[in-house]
């Protein structure tokens, strides 16, 4: 299986990656991002955005307080958080199947608590800190795609 890895020094080097994988997104993508708390998933996905035709003056948040947030880009964009659930059953009631399986890009932050619910093809996206600046990103496609 291809894995790709970036390494990044700011965050806003991160955001270049970002936008670069989001260029190559299409419509019903999944994208799973693993990685503890801080090391910039919300930052990637904000990149992420942008390459999917997100204007540059909307702002991508962290939607950990609300779990969903939907920005419009060249396809809808999805961005979940999973941050505050630490069950399955709680993310089996969250329904988010019909974000999966719809036409908009969904971008997951925490994925691998949801693992036996992401679908057949995704793209997984591992993050780690190195340092306080340097971040690894790993991309890979899981199943066909
Ligand atoms: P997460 O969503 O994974 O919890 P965030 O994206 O919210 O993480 O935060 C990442 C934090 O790390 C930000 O404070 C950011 O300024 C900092 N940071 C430092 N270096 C980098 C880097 N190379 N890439 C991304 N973020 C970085
Ligand atoms: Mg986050």
């Amino acid at each position: 299986m291809m894995t790709q890895t970036f390494r990044t020094h700011t965050p806003e080097e991160t955001h270049e990656v970002g936008e670069e994988i989001g260029r190559q997104l299409q419509s019903g993508d999944v994208v799973a991002l693993i990685g503890d708390l801080g090391v910039g998933k919300t930052c990637l996905t904000q990149g992420i955005a942008r390459g999917v035709g997100l204007d540059p003056d909307q702002v991508v948040n962290s939607p950990s307080y609300i779990l969903i947030n939907e920005y419009a880009g060249r396809t809808p964009i999805y961005h979940i958080d999973l941050y505050r659930l630490q069950r399955l059953e709680e993310i089996v009631d969250l329904g988010l199947e019909e974000y999966l399986e719809g036409d908009g890009i969904c971008v997951i932050e925490w994925a691998d608590r949801m693992e036996k619910l992401l679908p057949e093809n995704y793209i997984q996206i591992r993050m780690a800190g190195e340092d306080e600046f340097t971040r690894t990103i790993e991309v890979r496609a899981v199943g066909s795609r």
